[in-house]
């Protein structure tokens, strides 16, 4: 595509150019993240050969049990975890987020959203724009997988488990070096492992975010929140030519064109339908009741996700408890830990 015909494009979908844009950021931003973990982690497996590198608090945002655990105690006894607080500072942002943003963050943030949406674009471009879509009863078989995992660790985690057995775990050592677990989990990744993610890859490249819309948990947790409608897009019966336009561009797949508002928790307020749209005022973003304009959702959740990531930073909510020395006593017997 030559440079003048990339302007055009751009100004004709700034949404969806931006979306990339982030999107791309997030990605190169985690996998920086992840190299310095690991640079972290090094360190103390080579017992202080390798050069020492401040550990990023953002990994606890890859270990949302732990978060969930932690938000337990939180509202249990009023303590908000010292150990992986960064990790509970995001989830509670995120699942917040649902509410009034629905699922911004995964169609603009979380990375696995990310990959899962590419290697769709790239299975299109593979088969020549050819698109396929399960049959309705297999989407129906397998719509409830994520909700059934959610409400499995929901019931476990938020109900069953006793406060003090949460705040037990909370301090094991497990949960204290479970970020290093996950880095060594995929360190020696076992076959079983490779196996899953490449039927996933596969199965992303025939259908639109396979992952997304069937397997994670995390994303169905958000979407909860979106079940207040206080965000929703609406659609003007009276003026829609029924072009389908909106339809074919929703990376959820939800059948835009034949809805008066869009409900379901499966949006990610992309906002792709709602610039698609080539009729003035025809689909609309609303916000409690009033019309928006499109970038008003990313921008307000944008807006709020770096006050929270300030005021976590500034009010000491972002930086573990633990030390140096923690650090190395613990890495040196990873190994045991949780066997
Ligand atoms: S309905 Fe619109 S905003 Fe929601 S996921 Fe589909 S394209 Fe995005
Ligand atoms: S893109 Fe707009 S005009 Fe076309 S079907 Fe959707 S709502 Fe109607």
């Amino acid at each position: 595509m030559n440079t003048k015909k990339l302007q055009r494009q751009i100004k004709k979908r700034p949404i969806e150019y931006a979306r990339m844009t982030v999107q791309l950021l997030f990605l190169f931003f985690i996998l920086y993240v992840g190299l310095r973990f690991y640079l972290f982690y090094n360190h103390f497996a080579t017992f202080g050969e390798a050069p020492f590198v401040e550990r990023p608090p953002a990994v606890e945002g890859f270990l949302p049990v732990s978060a969930l655990i932690g938000f337990k105690v939180w509202i249990s006894t009023g303590d908000f975890d010292p150990i992986h607080p960064a990790g509970l500072v995001l989830l509670t942002f995120i699942v917040g987020s649902g509410l009034l943003f629905r699922r911004s963050f995964c169609s603009w943030i979380c990375p696995i959203g990310t990959v899962s949406e590419w290697t769709g674009k790239l299975g299109k471009m593979i088969m020549k724009k050819k698109t396929y879509d399960l049959p309705k009863w297999l989407t129906w078989v397998l719509s409830p997988i994520k909700y059934l995992v959610l409400a499995f660790f929901l019931k476990y985690i938020l109900f069953d488990m006793p406060a003090a057995a949460a705040l037990d775990f909370m301090f094991s050592q497990y949960n204290v070096i479970s970020d290093v677990k996950m880095l060594t989990f995929f360190l020696n990744i076992s076959s079983f492992a490779v196996k899953f993610i490449l039927v996933i890859f596969v199965l992303s490249l025939f259908f639109k975010n396979f992952w997304c819309r069937f397997l994670c948990p995390y994303g169905a947790l958000i979407g909860l929140g979106s079940l207040l409608g206080i965000t929703k897009i609406k659609r003007n019966e009276d003026t829609c030519i029924d072009c389908n336009a909106c339809t074919r561009v929703c990376p959820q797949r939800i059948k835009v064109s034949e809805k008066k508002a869009v409900l379901t928790p499966e949006c990610s307020a992309c906002m792709l339908c709602v610039e698609a749209c080539p009729v003035k005022d025809t689909l609309t973003v609303n916000v409690a009741g009033k019309k928006v304009n499109k970038w008003f959702v990313p921008a307000a959740f944008f807006g709020v996700f770096a006050l929270v990531y300030i005021t976590a930073r500034l009010t000491g909510h972002w930086e573990t408890i633990l030390t140096y020395e923690d650090f190395k006593y613990l890495i040196s017997i990873v190994e045991s830990i949780g066997h």
